[in-house]
């Protein structure tokens, strides 16, 4: 604790020391002594009031600076003693003003014997009041004393509350700054919650809450709009997720500048977006959709490859309906997938018979499991023929369904709705141990089996045909499974995980329908596959189609070439054998050699039968 004392007159400066330094201090020589005779006790017991570091100056202009360096250190003082006149410098009046400029906290004690200044008139230049006192000349020691002691403890605490204010202000600014980050992170989190992170599109939960409050004005119409990329997941396997999350990305940008005002794009999931569209009219959705379908049919280069992906819409309006949210999203769905069945890259609007053919699909679904149920379905079995030797070396099962009330149904019909259903594993765990059964009881030959995507993917498929033939008796090297590019490319590492798998126990592969995916024989070499299907489109138009021709001919060329053996599908004419042999084409599968047979009609017991047949063959073929 500093103390400044300000007197001309010496006498009175030391009377000041005696009153404030220390007691020890003064009387050090038998402080010394006492040290000497009672050791360090002393010490403790002679400190009673405060502690003070006391400076003296005897005129104005040297307290004036005294206090000015003191506040520059940081180490103000907390009490000034001052004499009103010191002659010949500045008088306490004037030290005083220029002093409180100084410090606004300091203590000043003016000590006179002359009533020359009144309190108030020191008070105006060096107030404020309570920090200004009076000691009247001559004074006791012990007025100094006790004075110093309290003002020095009032300036301690002032100091204290001084600080605990600015503390607590800094507390305040900190918790101001604290909520602001909060409101910013829960405005973030909130977006977040609303919005995709690739796209930056608003998300499903946006795109439901968008609906809602759409649909909650009854006076306006609403579209909903689902858009769905086509061949979107060629573009993920060839070219890689990236790929795949750049042109998301940018058709989703594309997209939300063809917006009209007041709608909402979202993103519903992987390449699947909606739009919410209030207050529109049919024709401005319809034209809407159909901005959307050119938009994404144009090609766009990713990473240095071209890809055209095109789009799939279906639109569903409220109209005239009562339509809720949840009835417009089946609709502008079923109009979807309707885009989806017309060949996709097209637009669809929500028509009464789309519910007819859902209704339809939902009819074969049940009627199909009751059939599979009463072991009412069979198979066919069509020869796959070498032509060298006119010999059948194997036959592909195909499923027959004859309904009591519709019917005979194609498998191209019913097939894909279990596909859909997802019947279609249990039927094809039905087509499996059937087809292993009749095989079994075949001199020779290997059995094809049409194998689904959803099935050739479902977990222990290996196990599932190993366990059946087992059972069956029938060795591995007479079982071909035929899958499609959708299996190989749909999951492509699981893909060929399970091709290795069937590969290690023996059974055969063989890619179906060949030429219509989106497989190259490029990326064919990282599968394990053994046979392709040369899909019938192309036989059909050999002699007449030159693309054809070229197709068939490279794509035997190059399957020869990586080992692969090369069926024909649909072969129905003696030219299409002779052409398909010169380009290599050593296998042919059609009509021309054998429609699919019911087992007990297989040729195979009677060589007269084979020879009859080739006869007629060749009787039909110089007709
Ligand atoms: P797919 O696997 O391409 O089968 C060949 C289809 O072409 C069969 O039709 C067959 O009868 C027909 N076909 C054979 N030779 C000729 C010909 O010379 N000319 C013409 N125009 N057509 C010929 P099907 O039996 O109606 O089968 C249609 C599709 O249904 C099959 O096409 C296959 O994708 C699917 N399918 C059939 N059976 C099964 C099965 O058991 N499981 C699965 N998952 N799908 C099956
Ligand atoms: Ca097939
Ligand atoms: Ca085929």
């Amino acid at each position: 604790m500093r103390i400044l004392v300000v007197d001309d007159e010496p006498r009175l400066l030391d009377a000041y020391r005696i009153c404030l330094e220390k007691q020890a201090s003064v009387d050090s020589e038998l402080d010394s002594l006492a040290d000497a005779l009672f050791g360090a006790e002393k010490n403790a017991v002679e400190s009673t009031g405060k502690e003070f570091s006391v400076d003296y100056v005897d005129q104005g202009e040297a307290a004036v600076s005294a206090v000015n360096v003191a506040v520059a250190q940081g180490k103000p003082y907390a009490v000034l003693f001052l004499d009103m006149r010191m002659p010949p410098g500045i008088d306490g009046r004037e030290t005083a003003r220029q002093i409180r400029l100084l410090d606004a906290n300091i203590n000043i004690v003016i000590v006179t014997g002359y009533s020359d200044h009144s309190p108030l008139d020191v008070a105006q230049v060096a107030g404020p009041q309570d920090k200004l006192y009076y000691l009247a000349k001559p004074f006791e020691t012990e007025e100094i004393k006790t004075l110093a002691n309290s003002l020095a403890a009032k300036w301690t605490m002032e100091d204290e509350l001084k600080q605990a204010h600015q503390a607590l202000s800094e507390k305040m600014a900190e918790l101001e700054s604290s909520h602001l980050e909060l409101a910013a992170s829960e405005a973030r989190c909130r977006h977040i919650a609303l919005h995709d992170q690739l796209t930056r599109l608003p998300n499903r939960l946006a795109f439901q809450q968008c609906l809602s409050a759409a649909l909650a004005d009854k006076q306006q119409d609403v579209a909903v709009l689902f858009v769905d990329l086509d061949r979107f997941k060629l573009v993920n396997d060839t070219l890689g997720h990236s790929a795949g999350d750049e042109l998301v990305s940018t058709l989703g940008a594309g997209m939300t500048k063809l917006l009209p005002e007041g709608g909402l794009l979202a993103r519903l999931g992987g390449d699947e977006f909606g739009i919410v569209l209030p207050g529109e009219i049919s024709t401005s959705a319809i034209a809407l959709g159909d901005r959307l379908k050119s938009l994404c049919a144009e090609p766009y280069d990713l990473f240095g490859t071209k890809v055209h992906v095109g789009a799939s819409i279906g639109i569903a309006l409220r109209g005239s309906t009562n339509a809720d949210g949840s009835e417009l999203l089946r609709r502008a769905d079923l109009a979807l997938y309707a885009a989806k069945q017309n060949g996709r890259n097209c637009c669809k609007l929500f028509e009464a018979t789309m519910d007819e053919s859902a209704r339809k699909r939902g009819e074969i679904d049940t009627r199909l499991r009751k059939a599979l149920d009463e072991n009412a379905l069979t198979l066919a079995y069509q020869p796959i023929v070498d032509p060298a030797t006119e010999e059948s070396i194997g036959y592909e099962a195909l499923l027959r369904w004859h309904d009591p009330v519709h019917g005979t149904i194609s498998p191209s019909i019913f097939v894909p709705v279990a596909e859909e259903t997802g019947l279609i594993t249990r039927l094809g765990e039905w087509v499996v141990r059937q087809a292993l059964a009749d095989c079994a009881t075949w001199p020779s030959g290997f059995v094809s089996i049409n194998l689904s995507t959803r099935h050739f993917q479902s977990p222990k498929l290996t196990d599932f045909v190993c366990d059946e033939a087992a059972r069956a008796g029938v060795p591995h090297d007479r079982i071909q499974l035929e899958i499609t590019e959708t299996a190989l490319f749909d999951d492509a590492a699981l893909a060929a995980k399970i091709l290795v798998d069937l590969r290690k126990v023996g059974i055969r592969i063989a890619l179906d329908d060949f030429g219509t995916g989106y497989s190259s024989l490029v990326n064919l070499k990282d599968f394990d596959i053994d046979c392709i299907k040369i899909d019938q489109s192309f036989v059909a138009t050999l002699g007449a189609d030159r693309q054809s021709s070229a197709i068939v001919n490279s794509v035997t060329s190059l399957a020869r070439a990586l080992g692969l053996r090369v069926v024909a599908e649909g072969v129905e004419s003696e030219l299409q054998v002779q052409t398909l042999r010169m380009v290599g084409c050593e296998l042919m599968q059609g009509y021309f050699y054998s429609e699919a047979m019911h087992a007990q009609d297989l040729p195979f017991q009677s060589q007269q039968k084979s020879a009859e047949a080739a006869l007629a063959r060749s009787s039909r073929a110089a007709a």
